[in-house]
């Protein structure tokens, strides 16, 4: 199906035992976290299921119940690495060859400008190439994160050899 050729997420998730730590940050069998694209932000993460669904009606119960424990798991984990305030849970699915679902959990700093506050957080999206989080960075804090996550240090893929940034 042409509609599934071009789901970013699908894509992904075909190589997902080659995917780098940023784009499989975790993953069970339901679900897999990445670190978002294009972010200035560091920490801003994405909850995606496994299999192609664009409606939150669509989950099956089991991936229903993998959800709410992956949304307090990661905002627990982003608490701890970021010390953020909170996390903002997000779901829109509206951009193109992103209808796969998928929820934003932000870790929302303290000092966030007030503009960025809220819906306005998606200001730190699509940022120029210059302000983003780059993919090694991305990567590092997909490997420091996975530390502050249950079975975090078995993980497949990526490596844990910078223990020192984490404890
Ligand atoms: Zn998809």
């Amino acid at each position: 199906m042409s509609q599934l050729a071009a789901c970013y997420a699908c894509e992904q998730e075909k190589m997902i035992e080659t995917l780098p730590p940023r784009e499989r940050v975790a993953v069970d069998d339901a679900w897999r976290v990445a670190h978002a694209m294009d972010t200035a932000l560091a920490g801003w993460l994405v909850l995606l299921p496994r299999r192609h669904v664009v409606a939150v009606a669509e989950l099956t119960g089991v991936e229903a119940a993998g959800l709410g424990v992956w949304q307090v798991r990661l905002s627990q984990a982003l608490h701890a690495v970021t010390g953020c305030a909170k996390t903002y849970v997000i779901a829109f699915g509206e951009a193109e060859g992103f209808s796969h679902l998928h929820f934003h959990v932000v870790p929302r700093m303290a000092q966030l400008a007030e503009g960025l506050r809220g819906p306005g957080v998606f200001g730190l999206l699509g940022r120029a190439a210059e302000e983003q989080v780059s993919a090694a960075e991305m990567n590092q804090f997909a490997v420091v994160l996975r530390h502050h996550l249950p079975g975090g240090s078995d993980r497949p893929s990526g490596s844990c050899d910078d223990d020192s940034a984490v404890r």
